[in-house]
């Protein structure tokens, strides 16, 4: 039956190969609800659950510094809004397409889901590369971009955020946009913003502080705590930054972090405020650091050849496959915590499985981003802000939470210690009674 359905939605959205991925990693580990709960089937909620509720592409016109005019493409997705308002970041890379923003999508709904919080799913973006252009050129191209996607946005609508390329620099020329259209100063329309103008302290650091957190949390179900573990860490961005971070103030040791040029070596630990200078302050690459910092660098080596005890993919979807999967087990790894979304390929996840590794998916270990992002909504709303302090630790007490509800939900399902089950399941049944008590919508 399951296949049935799924071969229906590979029917309607052909070509959108991460958007099936996504789908089929979901619907697979919903079998044991199913066979409890068959009259699921019959209401056709995977397929309304697969269908986004509304889908936005545009056409983004800009110039360059050199007044030549560029034309890149615009989606924005909104999945589900049962919980709540779509909620969901933007991605700039030009390997964005419509199926990458979908599977982003559909994640971010279960996601948002286990949170707990009020927030439906969605997720938006461009191919555009903000890689190599002046702040000028990307102030341009996020007026242009907010001057479609205003109309569609709203504090009870729709609130984006970042995610690959977008960051405080880019949701600032975003939201300095939708305020000159609108004539409204409406800090919650988008999250991530600077704490001077409705930002919260600790989102910066949220989703990299929250996927450690989690990743503790399931060392802690064996007797395991991070103190003395080496970490890797692919990405070098937001993400990866303060996961190293949190994972230093943990008593770990991150070791080698990566970009798209290669990875970087530090056997006593990687140098984080140079790394922070280079990545975040100058956009610089991974090779200046490593000269500056005296640290190995491997241009275009896999950084999952550098043995660890905690892996930590938070680069992008794809990017820890089945053979690079076997090379951590070889080498001793104990957790992989998802800060990327959907980084380990469907082969990674079953190597590592049945290596009895920890394994906690992205939509359950990097959901500290978007639920900091709901605290950012919640500051607004009461036009209050936080201190650091008492916003960490409402992360913390969340992404514990999070824990939790995947690890009870797998053990009710009978599959102890499976958290791609107990997050997929666990997501999947609070979207489901939503969407059931409010109709057929
Ligand atoms: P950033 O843009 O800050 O950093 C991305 C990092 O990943 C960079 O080091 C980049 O290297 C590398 N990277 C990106 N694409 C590729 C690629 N195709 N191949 C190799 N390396 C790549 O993004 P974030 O840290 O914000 O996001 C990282 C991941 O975490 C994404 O999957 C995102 O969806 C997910 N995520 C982010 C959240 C957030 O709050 N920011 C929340 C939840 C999930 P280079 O600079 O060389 O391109």
């Amino acid at each position: 039956m399951i296949e049935k359905i799924y071969d229906r939605i590979l029917h309607r959205n052909p070509g959108e190969k991460e958007f099936h991925q996504a789908v089929w990693e979901v619907l697979e580990s919903l079998e044991p609800v199913f066979a409890r709960r068959p009259e699921l089937l019959d209401e056709s909620l995977i397929e309304r659950l697969c269908e986004p509720e509304r889908q936005i592409i545009f056409r983004v016109p800009w110039s360059d510094d050199s007044g030549r005019t560029h034309v890149n493409r615009g989606f924005r997705v909104e999945f589900n809004s049962a919980l709540g308002p779509y909620k969901g970041g933007l991605r700039f890379h030009p390997s964005v397409n419509l199926g990458v923003i979908k599977f982003l999508g559909f994640e971010q709904t279960f996601k948002n889901a286990l949170t707990g919080m009020p927030i439906g799913g969605g997720k938006g973006g461009s191919d555009f590369d903000p890689k190599g252009k002046s702040d000028a050129e990307v102030m341009r191209f996020c007026q242009s971009f907010m001057t479609e996607l205003y109309r569609h946005l709203g504090e009870y609508t729709d609130i984006p955020a970042g995610d690959i390329g977008v960051g405080g620099r880019e949701i600032g020329y975003l939201f300095g946009q939708y305020r000159r259209i609108t004539n409204r100063w409406e800090a919650g329309v988008l999250t991530g913003k600077g704490v001077l103008w409705g930002g919260s302290q600790a989102r910066t650091e949220a989703t990299g502080y929250g996927l450690v957190v989690f990743t503790e949390e399931m060392l802690k179900t064996r007797g395991e705590t991070l103190e003395g573990k080496r970490v890797v860490v692919s990405g070098s961005g937001n993400v990866a930054i303060y996961a190293m971070e949190k994972a230093r103030q943990l008593g770990a040791v991150p070791i080698a972090c990566s970009d798209s040029g290669g990875y970087v070596v530090a056997e006593k630990g990687i140098d984080l405020e140079l790394l922070k200078q280079v990545k975040l302050d100058e956009r610089g690459r991974l090779s200046e650091y490593a000269e500056r910092g005296g640290a190995r660098f491997v241009p275009g080596g896999r950084v999952w050849e550098v043995p660890c005890e905690v892996a930590l993919p938070s680069a992008t979807q794809n990017e820890l496959d089945e053979k690079d999967a076997a090379t951590l087990v070889r080498n001793g790894v104990q957790a992989v915590g998802e800060g990327a979304n959907m980084p380990t390929t469907p082969g990674g996840v079953r190597v590592l499985r049945e290596a009895d590794v920890l394994f906690g998916p992205g939509k359950a270990a990097n959901a500290g981003g978007v639920a900091t992002s709901a605290l950012e909504m919640q500051q607004n709303a009461s036009r209050d802000s936080w201190s650091f302090e008492h916003t960490e630790a409402r992360l913390t007490e969340i992404m514990r939470h999070i824990h939790n509800l995947c690890h009870t939900t797998a053990e009710r399902y009978d599959r102890p210690g499976d958290y791609v089950a107990g997050a997929n399941i666990a997501g999947f049944e609070l979207v489901e009674q939503g969407m059931v008590a409010q109709g057929l919508i």
